[in-house]
This record gives structure tokens, C-alpha cells and sequence, in this order.
């Protein structure tokens, strides 16, 4: 089997109460191995009923904690984040993504239940991907041969309507100026002004992290759950020197953990000239995202890379595409009355897959 870069997976979290008193909704989400299946009774038959098969990479059952095949924080972040963490101390760049209606679950994986004042993986079996990632990489840090020299940077940022917005720096919501993009003639594309944290132990990221997921829920409501439209991105600067070889310059990885914003379509019918900026800044970026994603896992040669075409996947730029390693995780209600844009989400989540084989196909013309 050919090694990709790309992994692409879905969780389907469990029905909230909502659902549940919802007359008429019913769980149409089934899992075989890593085929997710969405049954659905077409109007007007009783009786037959249409199954929609997907396949990705994996396909994570999280409904029913008592249930044997249920997916826990660790197995989602063992799956799906730790193949990262260690390329990243092989000097590798690596992205991982959360995709999905408002709702679906994803700032529960990327970071947790209680996002605000817990996150210590001890005490909290709820801590997401982010805190779990964090923890794991100071850890693997301390076995590190004791030549090696490790420093740990960490930023954390908003980008609602393509604009740019410190999480952590002091005074955030006093001081909303956006923060621009500029490109560095070596290291890429960067944020001019925002603040990067140099941490030595996961207490200490620990700290940043319930800060920025505060700050990110402060502006949320005083700008109308504006959290739904935003993408976070939290952002690790990896670098090892190795004390024991003269003048080594040391391995440099980065990884962007991102909480993308809700992928839902925007009904156009009653809604403000805000919302539809923000829903066009939604779409193109989400559009983008997912044109850039596929375009590197086309493995032909010279395809062009619309990178420049939203903020988020300019800056991701030195993360996306080359040695780098993407992670795109898919998050679902299992509930009927999500039925469109749960198709929605799957379809999106399947097309750089789709891509990634049919360009296994045009490797081999003399087959
Ligand atoms: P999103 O970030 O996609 O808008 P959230 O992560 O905030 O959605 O999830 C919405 C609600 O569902 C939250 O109350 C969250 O705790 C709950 N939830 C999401 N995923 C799960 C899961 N896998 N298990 C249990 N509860 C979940
Ligand atoms: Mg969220």
C-alpha cells in the first residue's frame, strides 16, 4: 500500500438532548469497520429504505460510552494525533483539522469538555487532541538523549471574516486590531505581532491553553457566538539541538492543531449583510482549504496550489504539502434531522480521498 500523507477520518458523536426529544429524528449513522453507512428512508416508501456508504481512513464511534466499540478521547488522539507529534521530532511540519457543522463535535476533539478550567489529562478524561498532543510531546521531550536541547513555542489565534486576532496576547479583547500576514523570505508566510510563548513543561501550555480557549469564548459572546464562524488555530514550535554534533543548527518542525468553523451552509433567505460576509468568508475558506488539500494529495507533478487564496491556508503554507503530514477529522451527529449537511460534511471528507486513488490510477499508464 502506497504511504499518503493524508488521513482522513469521522467521529460521530452521541445524540444530544435536543435529538433525543425530537420527534421523528432517529440515529441513521452505522459503522462497519471503517465504512460509515447513513440509511435513509427516501419519502413516500415505508418500507425500503437507501444506504449511503463512505469509506475513510478511520471511522471513530463515540455515541455510547458503555458501548465496546465507543472511541475515547485517547484512542481519537492515539489515531489521530500521535502519528504527528512524532514526525514532528523528525523535523516534519504537520496539520490537523476539525471539520464539521456547529455542534458536531469539534472543539470537543480538538480540545476537550472543559475547555476552560480543566485540560489536565490526569484529572480530565474529557481533554481533546490539543492538551493530550501537548502533554505527550513534553513527555517524549524528557527521554530525549541529554545532548539534545529542546525549546517549545506555542501561539493561538482566531481568523473570523479572513481577519486575524491574538488569543493570548494581554488585553486581547481591548485591543482587537487585526494582526496582518506578512511573508519572510525563509521561513514563509507569519503573523506580524503575535505573541509566541516559550513553555518548558505541559502545566505551563497548560496555562495558554485555558487562557486562549477563555478569550476565545469572551469574543464568542459579545460578538453574537461568533465562535460557530471562526477557525483557532493553535500553533507548536518544535526545535531539538543536538548538543553533541558541532554546530548543528537543530531540527525545526511546526504543528498546527486548527478548530475549523462550522462548515454549515448559511440559509440566504432572512439573514443580516453581516452574516453573508461572514458566511462568504466561511465558504471561500473552507472551499479553498479543501481544493488546496486535494491538489497536494493529487501526487502529479505541478499542480498549482491555491494557497494564497484564503488566510488560513496561506499561513498553513509551510504545514500543508511537501514532507508535510495533513490530519482531517470529520465530525458528525448521528441524528436524521442533520441528514443534509452531516452529507454534506462526509462528501467534503471524501473527496481528497477520492483524489489521492485516482492518482494512484494515472501513475501507472503501462498497466
Ligand atoms: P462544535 O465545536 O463542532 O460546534 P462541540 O464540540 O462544542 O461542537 O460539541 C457540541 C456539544 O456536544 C458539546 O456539548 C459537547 O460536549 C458535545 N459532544 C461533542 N462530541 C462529543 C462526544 N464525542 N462525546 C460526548 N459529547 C460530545
Ligand atoms: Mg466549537
Amino acid at each position: 500500500d502506497e504511504v499518503s500523507n493524508l488521513t482522513v477520518a469521522v467521529r460521530i458523536r452521541p445524540m444530544n438532548v435536543k435529538e433525543l426529544d425530537c420527534v421523528g429524528a432517529t440515529d441513521i449513522v452505522r459503522v462497519r469497520g471503517n465504512d460509515l453507512i447513513i440509511r435513509t428512508q427516501p419519502l413516500g416508501s415505508s418500507s425500503t429504505s437507501v444506504d449511503h456508504i463512505f469509506q475513510y481512513d478511520h471511522v471513530f464511534w463515540s455515541c455510547d460510552e458503555s458501548n465496546r466499540i465507543y472511541s475515547t478521547q485517547e484512542d481519537v488522539f492515539m489515531t489521530m494525533g500521535k502519528p504527528l507529534l512524532n514526525s514532528a521530532f523528525h523535523g516534519y511540519n504537520a496539520c490537523l483539522f476539525a471539520y464539521g457543522q456547529t455542534g458536531s463535535g469539534k472543539s470537543f476533539s480538538m480540545m476537550g469538555k472543559h475547555s476552560y478550567d480543566n485540560l489536565d489529562i490526569d484529572t480530565d478524561q474529557y481533554s481533546g487532541i490539543t492538551p493530550r498532543f501537548c502533554r505527550d510531546l513534553f513527555e517524549q521531550i524528557s527521554s530525549l538523549d541529554k545532548e539534545c536541547v529542546a525549546t517549545v513555542e506555542v501561539s493561538y489565534f482566531e481568523i473570523y471574516n479572513e481577519k486575524i486576532h491574538d488569543l493570548l496576547s494581554c488585553g486581547t479583547n481591548a485591543n482587537r486590531t487585526p494582526l496582518k500576514v506578512r511573508e519572510h523570505p525563509v521561513w514563509g508566510p507569519y503573523v506580524v505581532n503575535l505573541s509566541v510563548h516559550t513553555v518548558k513543561t505541559y502545566k505551563e501550555l497548560r496555562t495558554w491553553l485555558l487562557l486562549g480557549n477563555k478569550n476565545r469564548a469572551t469574543a464568542a459572546t459579545t460578538m453574537n457566538e461568533k465562535s460557530s464562524r471562526s477557525h483557532s488555530i493553535f500553533s507548536i514550535e518544535l526545535c531539538i539541538c543536538d548538543g553533541s554534533k558541532d554546530g548543528d543548527m537543530g531540527r525545526r518542525s511546526r504543528v498546527s492543531l486548527v478548530d475549523l468553523a462550522g462548515s454549515e451552509r448559511l440559509g440566504n433567505s432572512h439573514n443580516s449583510e453581516e452574516k453573508i460576509r461572514e458566511g462568504v468568508c466561511i465558504n471561500k475558506s473552507l472551499l479553498t482549504l479543501g481544493k488546496v488539500i486535494s491538489a497536494l494529495a493529487d501526487q502529479k507533478k505541478n499542480q498549482f496550489v491555491p494557497y494564497r487564496d484564503s488566510v488560513l491556508t496561506w499561513l498553513l503554507r509551510e504545514s500543508l504539502g511537501g514532507n508535510s503530514l495533513t490530519s482531517m477529522l470529520a465530525t458528525i451527529s448521528p441524528a436524521s434531522t442533520h441528514l443534509d449537511e452531516t452529507l454534506a460534511t462526509l462528501r467534503y471528507a471524501c473527496q481528497a480521498r477520492s483524489i489521492v486513488n485516482r492518482a494512484r490510477v494515472n501513475e501507472n499508464p503501462h498497466d
